[in-house]
């Protein structure tokens, strides 16, 4: 298993940071704006302690961007790299993307704690096969704490 602190960064190498712990949970999600703000049919998002994430280089070429109201997505200005994002009714945890953790590593979550949400809004043509639990829509706060 993934000892930690990990830590992960962009693209281009600007933003960097440190994660101090194992994520709570993992998601994968598919629903039309996680398709538009990845460029990709699924966003995959680990949940931490805000606590836990630290930034380490390159805070001021962060971008936030609001949408939907209440959900603040963080990017590098200069790749265009997702790093993280928060939302306003959950003000004790972020969401980073695991994908930018350095060398691959597993985010440190539980087994159990890894889903697919909105599947219900998957684009047409996605297919995927796994055995993880899957929700046509997201998850409640307590499973994004693990805390069920
Ligand atoms: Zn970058
Ligand atoms: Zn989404």
């Amino acid at each position: 298993m993934t000892t930690f602190p990990v830590s992960g960064g962009c693209l281009c190498g600007n933003v960097r940071y440190t994660v101090s712990g194992p994520a709570h949970c993992v998601v994968h999600c598919h629903c039309s704006l996680c398709r538009r703000s990845y460029a990709s049919l699924v966003g995959t998002g680990a949940t931490i302690d805000r606590n836990q994430m630290k930034i380490d280089k390159g805070e001021e070429n962060l971008t936030s961007f609001e949408m939907p109201p209440g959900i603040h997505r963080q990017f590098c200005r200069t790749c265009g790299c997702s790093l993280l994002y928060y939302l306003d009714e959950l003000p004790d945890i972020v969401f980073y993307y695991p994908a930018t953790l350095d060398g691959g590593v597993h985010p440190g979550h539980p087994q159990g704690s890894e889903h697919h949400v909105h599947v219900g809004s998957k684009a047409n043509w996605e297919f995927f096969e796994d055995s993880l639990p899957r929700h046509d829509e997201g998850l409640d706060q307590a499973a994004l704490m693990n805390n069920e």
